[in-house]
């Protein structure tokens, strides 16, 4: 069985990838099943996917604890806690990694050996190709399918498979060419083999937790206005900037950003604090005079 974990946050389209790669390893006759775990749903937030192929009815369930594969779509997920993408990996692992480094400036990631990372700037290939963000699903989905040797018909039959219902002809064509294009970047990686073993993946023991009421369980969940606590800017990918010649101070911009990131100065201008923006860019989109644009965060 291959065991293929992705981790992304909420926007990112990881659950997805998840679902374009076993759509494809179905049509390449693999027994296939995904599964996306969110936690709160919330966009920016770290979530997971889980998509398993075996040519044997699958009898696992659920999380992934020892992944052949993990896809990591936005790398500032590796310092998050509450991620921890290379959790049980070890050197028989490979890491799929979106990123703006050059290959020459990965280091090893835990067990992880650099020759076994395959890294890529898959939100630059999908921007220049479908012009949408959502498309970095597309991307890597087919990337991972072509490190497990699925061939570019197959990867192309699992984006048809689950773009076509919900995509314009349009955008699915240039889905299509993203698609080509993201499997051409992975040409030349090699080829992940099944695991020639017999063992189990860790299974995970179950507990029983006793329930406590919140102000015991969740004290700091349930303390009162302590959601600034919560440093959300390090989600951000994009950040919105404000172009104050182009604004008409209408608020739209201040009411709805969903993390209270946006303030108005003395003069009733916008004001982002990018401690808490985490990138949704809501005030981009619904800004009447596009005086907000979205630049892409270097760290
Ligand atoms: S929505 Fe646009 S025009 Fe309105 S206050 Fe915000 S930035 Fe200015
Ligand atoms: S400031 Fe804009 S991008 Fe940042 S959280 Fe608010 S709406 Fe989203």
């Amino acid at each position: 069985m291959l065991r293929i974990r992705f981790h992304g946050r909420g926007g990112q389209g990881m659950k997805t990838a998840s679902r374009i790669l076993g759509s494809a390893g179905f049509h390449a006759g693999w027994i296939v099943q995904d599964s996306p775990v969110y936690g709160a749903e919330r966009r920016g937030a770290p979530m997971s996917a889980f998509t398993r192929l075996a040519r044997e009815p699958i009898r696992e369930r659920g999380v992934i604890a020892s992944p052949d594969l993990v896809v990591i779509a936005d790398e500032t997920l590796l310092a998050d806690l509450a991620a921890q993408p290379l959790l049980g990996c070890d050197t028989r692992s490979t890491v799929l990694m979106n990123t703006r480094k050059q290959s020459a400036e990965l280091s090893p990631l835990g067990a992880v050996s650099r020759e076994a990372i395959f890294a890529a700037d898959f939100t630059a290939l999908a921007l220049e190709t479908t012009q949408s963000l959502a498309s970095l699903s597309v991307a890597l989905g087919v990337a991972a399918a072509r490190l497990l040797g699925l061939s570019l018909s197959e990867a192309l039959a699992g984006v048809t498979d689950e773009l076509s219902p919900h995509l314009s002809a349009e955008r699915q064509a240039k889905n299509v060419a993203l698609a080509q294009v993201a499997y051409a970047r992975a040409e030349g990686w090699p080829i992940i083999q099944e695991r020639q073993t017999t063992d189990s993946p860790t299974l995970v023991t179950l507990v029983e937790v006793a329930f406590d009421p919140p102000t015991v369980a969740a004290p700091s969940i349930y303390a009162i206005s302590n959601s600034p606590e919560r440093k959300t800017g390090n989600w951000r990918q994009f950040r919105p900037v404000l172009h104050a010649e182009l604004c008409t101070r209408c608020w739209i911009c201040f009411v709805r950003c969903p993390e209270a990131a946006i303030a108005l100065d003395a003069h009733d201008y916008p004001v982002v604090d990018y401690d808490q923006c985490k990138g949704c860019l809501l005030c981009v989109h619904e800004c009447p005079t596009h005086a907000f644009t979205a630049e892409q965060e270097v760290r």
